[in-house]
């Protein structure tokens, strides 16, 4: 996967703190560009994804000598504030003992995700009562071993979750910080780094096999594609132009309830799947109930800063 994860600008506000730090102030600063940076800023620059301080490389010099330009990164110092800015990927979360593993997940702390539901629950079909969107649709799932303890090969029986995408993201100022394993995964990480932003694929993706991710993108336009519920919704989202477009191909009666309509240009989906090819761009389809989501709006800054 590639890793084209560059922050365009940093917000310069002197002496903010991430700490009590006032959000909107920050979001109304000046943006710099690493190119517009100057030595006297150092210290006071801040990532417009998650608000932490970066730094800009090299630090005083225009350009590097040989010729790169010059970029900002976050601080490890933040490295507990995860972002979908950051381009080194942490290493997973291990734990010494099981007792460790299963007290972080009764304290919120990990998830063991063990698929995504896969229907619509029945209790939210219930005539006159409004599906909320926001609403945590989480079921049990069975014991799983994971393989997440602290030495090579060790694994624990720890309980599971069968989830939603639309869980993820009803709270995702709180949960880009919590760490998840999903399905099939090696390590548990924080939901910030196991997020792909569609914009980010490299246009020869499908040179390798394809196994499922979470995405997310920006909706550039969304339509019916025929004139019935059972018609196909083709719901494109921004994309590098080397990959011609990028369209999620679902029911649109399926797409409807999950708020997706003519309406949605610039809001954020998040799904979980399988990236395939559609004529001469990218696609994903047959995505299942808890696969897809529209993120809330209050979070659109959190994964794609304006
Ligand atoms: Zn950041």
């Amino acid at each position: 996967m590639s890793t084209k994860r560059k922050i365009a600008y940093a917000h310069h506000l002197l002496d903010w703190k991430y700490d009590g730090g006032n959000r909107d102030a920050l979001k109304a600063s000046r943006r710099v560009t690493p190119d517009e940076y100057e030595e006297e800023m150092a210290g006071n620059l801040f990532c417009p994804c998650c608000c932490t301080n970066v730094e800009r490389t090299p630090k005083v010099k225009d350009r590097f000598t040989n010729l790169r330009d010059p970029f900002y990164r976050h601080l490890s110092r933040w490295q507990h504030v995860a972002c979908v800015l950051r381009a080194k990927k942490p290493k997973g979360k291990r734990y010494d003992t099981w007792e460790e593993a299963k007290r972080a997940i009764d304290h919120n702390q990990i998830t063991i995700i063990k698929g995504f539901l896969q229907s619509k629950p029945e209790i939210l079909g219930t005539p006159g009562v409004d599906y909320d969107e926001t609403a945590v649709e989480d079921v049990s799932g069975p014991l799983a071993a994971v393989p997440i303890g602290r030495h090579q090969g060790e694994t624990f029986q720890l309980p599971s979750v069968i989830t939603t995408v639309a869980g993820i993201c009803s709270n995702f100022e709180v949960n880009k910080d919590k760490y998840f394993f999903l399905p099939e995964a090696q390590h548990a990480v924080q939901l910030a780094d196991l997020l792909t932003n569609v914009n980010e694929l490299p246009s020869n993706i499908l040179s390798t096999e394809q196994s499922p991710c979470l995405y997310f993108g920006r909706v550039k336009s969304s339509r019916n594609a025929g004139s019935h519920s059972s018609n196909i919704r083709m719901t494109r989202l921004e994309c590098d132009s080397a990959i011609g477009d990028f369209t999620i191909k679902l029911q649109d009666g399926f797409c409807r309830e999950k708020g997706i309509n003519d309406d949605s240009t610039g809001r954020i989906v998040m799904f979980y799947g399988v990236i395939t090819q559609n004529g001469s761009g990218l696609a994903v389809d047959r995505l299942a109930w808890g696969e897809i989501a529209l993120v809330p709006s209050k979070y659109n800054d959190l994964l794609m800063p304006d």
